[in-house]
């Protein structure tokens, strides 16, 4: 089974909040409200919608690969 890893770039993120709104046991926010990746390898019942956060973010700061 595949191992699907995620970081997020917080030097880039718009403070959008889409993706801890889709998914928050995965991400959150800092005080700042940057992204912050709670759960790097998220299960594989999550593995959709982590890729639609990523497609979503306005910014392109999420970053998924597979290993
Ligand atoms: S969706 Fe993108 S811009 Fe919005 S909070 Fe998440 S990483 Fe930041």
């Amino acid at each position: 089974m595949s191992v699907l890893r995620v970081t997020a770039n917080s030097d880039t993120c718009a403070v959008s909040s889409l993706c801890v709104y889709r998914l928050p046991g995965v991400f959150d926010q800092d005080e700042d409200g940057l992204v912050v990746v709670l759960d790097e390898t998220p299960g594989s019942d999550l593995h959709d919608e982590v890729r639609r956060a990523a497609r979503g973010c306005p910014t392109k700061s999420i970053r998924v690969t597979e290993e």
